[in-house]
């Protein structure tokens, strides 16, 4: 096989590495990854926000509590003395009545208070759950990408080493200077450093070369080498 010949073997393999380097960086999984992360991140500030919210309400019902019951502590102590027979003056027990009585009804307003703070906090209650629920999906999910990422990183990598063993093999059958000259021009013709020139055509960038100019290529000693004009690629008759 001639040097030119192992060129155009280089090519494949190398166009070959391109697809597989272009696979890797824009597997489908990514851009959903990406999504789901951006997804969850929001849900996560919700839930903190939620339970930021969650937690006040809860002190405040416990504070209301406290206060509801050390209330009625005072009424049942107060009570006590109250029937135990030694306050006699019939005006002082009318003004510990009174004084029990406005206490109580302060005690019912602080519970109608901690009832409408327990409601709220059982809305934050559900409304977390709802979320917490929604975030350790979302959370899965992007666990699930991950891995697809990876085995198809793993699967990428594998046939991208074997592409590279067999482009090395070819590439020690081509001589240095033509193969510094291919990546040259590789690197300036979107990945398409030599081409096969089938008919008139390079098939690199499928334009036809002048027929004279074909003659010229067919009809070149042995080593020479020549160039699409239109695309720059090391031509292979
Ligand atoms: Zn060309």
């Amino acid at each position: 096989m001639s040097t030119l010949d192992e060129l155009l073997l280089v090519q494949e393999r190398d166009l070959a590495l391109d697809r597989l380097r272009h696979r890797r960086t824009s597997l489908p999984e990514r851009s959903e990854l990406a999504a789901r992360e951006t997804d969850a991140a929001r849900v996560d500030a919700e839930v903190k926000e939620l339970q930021r919210g969650r937690d006040e309400v809860l002190s405040e019902e416990r504070r209301l509590d406290d206060e509801a019951r050390s209330m009625a502590e005072r009424v049942r102590e107060m009570e006590q003395r109250l029937y135990s027979g030694t306050i006699s003056s019939p005006r002082e027990l009318q003004a510990m009545q009174a004084d029990v009585d406005m206490l109580k009804r302060n005690r019912e307003g602080i519970e109608d208070n901690e009832l409408e703070f327990m409601e709220q906090r059982e809305r934050f209650d559900q409304q977390l759950a709802t979320a917490e629920a929604t975030l350790a999906e979302l959370r899965a999910e992007v666990e699930r990408l991950r891995a697809a990422i990876a085995d198809a990183e793993r699967e990428i990598d594998a046939e991208t080493a074997v592409e590279e063993e067999a482009r090395a093999d070819h590439a020690t059958r081509v001589t240095p200077s033509l193969l510094a000259d291919y990546e040259r021009r590789r690197g300036h013709n979107r990945g398409a450093g030599a081409a096969r020139l089938i008919g008139d055509t390079c098939q690199a960038c499928h334009l036809s070369i002048p027929s004279t100019e074909v003659e010229n290529i067919r009809r070149a000693p042995e080593g020479s080498i020549s160039y699409c004009d239109n695309c720059g690629a090391i031509l292979v008759p």
